[in-house]
């Protein structure tokens, strides 16, 4: 292994997660808490990763000396003395010097899951918590159909979901698919979650939401209290994999559209949690942001409409997860739930 530079507290350190096989730079774990006690000697508070989430160095020995393992520290960590005052000024900027982050505490940080790690979601503690203010709700009809038996939604699902496996509507898509992938969970739901389309590992097993972003949703699910299946139904805008995980098309979604609708009427939910920008274009049929729409309740039909970002976005984007709790905490105050304590 190459000598490590020496630090000096006024450089910028980014630390990247890769593959613990695919970089000769990899610092073992030993290796690494060395680093870091050096660092710490040094004055050095916090690594910077790739995407400007800080570490605190203090709080990374903590994970080491917590466990004799390195499953807990940071995520196959390469260390690398960056020359980021020349090739990053972002970064440069956005590493305050140790009095600076003093001054200006920071959230927890959410570092962004390695390869093979499963995702987070760590709610903040109730003291970092905004307070929930439910914005005044839209009319909701009520879905105006018969409610269902249990026998009667498994018999409807059944019927359906031989339809969907016959169906050839998308050219693209049916050359492409392993199989149709037609929803998961309770058919007496209390929330369906409504993403996207399904992804590789989902086209692979036939059921939704259950790779990297499936794992995510997970999470959430149950930061909620809820439980998935048991609590809640997930279902997509279309039912099978477009190639390469591309954007499904507009007419897609609309040949998709008679198979999402009947499952909605079959589930009658009392709340739909739309995930990301197509699933709110599908559901809601209105072309703003995922910003421009999450934080308040919008009406489809019977169903109160909570719109937030996709978790395949938050697994890109970590920062976002805070809002995505935001979101959460809306359903769960209109749903009457607590957190657990
Ligand atoms: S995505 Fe929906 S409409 Fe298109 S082929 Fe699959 S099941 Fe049929």
């Amino acid at each position: 292994m190459t000598r490590s530079p020496q630090p000096n507290p006024s450089t910028p350190i980014a630390v990247s997660a890769r593959s613990a096989t695919s970089d000769s730079h990899e610092v073992a774990a030993g290796s690494l808490r060395q680093l870091l006690e050096m660092y710490q000697r040094s004055g050095l508070r916090w690594y910077l990763m790739p995407d400007g989430t800080r570490l605190n160095v203090r709080d990374l020995l903590q994970r080491f000396d917590s466990s004799s393992t390195t499953a807990t520290a940071p995520p196959a960590a390469h260390v690398e003395m960056a020359n980021a005052a020349k090739t990053n000024e972002s970064s440069t900027a956005a590493v305050a010097t140790s009095s600076e982050a003093e001054r200006k505490p920071e959230p927890t940080p959410q570092p962004k899951p390695a390869s093979g790690d499963r995702p987070t979601f760590v709610p903040p503690t109730s003291k970092e918590n905004k307070p929930v203010v439910l914005a005044p709700a839209p009319q909701f009809a009520n879905w105006q159909l018969p409610v269902l038996t249990l026998d009667q939604r498994e018999q409807n699902f059944a019927d359906l979901k031989k339809r969907v496996a016959a169906c050839t509507k998308c050219r693209e898509l049916v050359t492409y698919r392993t199989q149709t992938v037609f929803g998961d969970g309770t058919l007496q739901p209390k929330v369906c979650f409504f993403g996207e389309a399904p992804g590789a590992d989902e086209d692979k097993q036939g059921i939704p939401f259950v790779g990297k972003a499936g794992q995510l949703l997970d999470k959430i699910i149950e930061a909620t209290t809820l439980k998935r299946p048991d609590d809640v139904y997930i279902l997509n805008s279309l039912r099978c994999r477009p190639p390469s995980n591309r954007t499904p098309t507009p007419e897609e979604v609309e040949n998709c559209r008679p198979f999402f609708e009947l499952q909605l009427e079959v589930l009658q939910p009392k709340y739909i949690v739309c995930l990301g920008a197509v699933a709110v274009r599908a559901i809601l049929q209105r072309s703003e942001s995922v910003g421009m729409l999450r934080g308040k309740f919008h009406a489809f039909r019977g169903a109160k409409v909570l719109v937030t970002y996709h978790p395949a976005y938050l697994l890109r984007n970590p920062d976002a997860k805070k809002l995505v709790w935001e979101d959460m905490q809306l359903l769960m105050a209109d749903m009457g739930l607590k957190r657990k304590s």
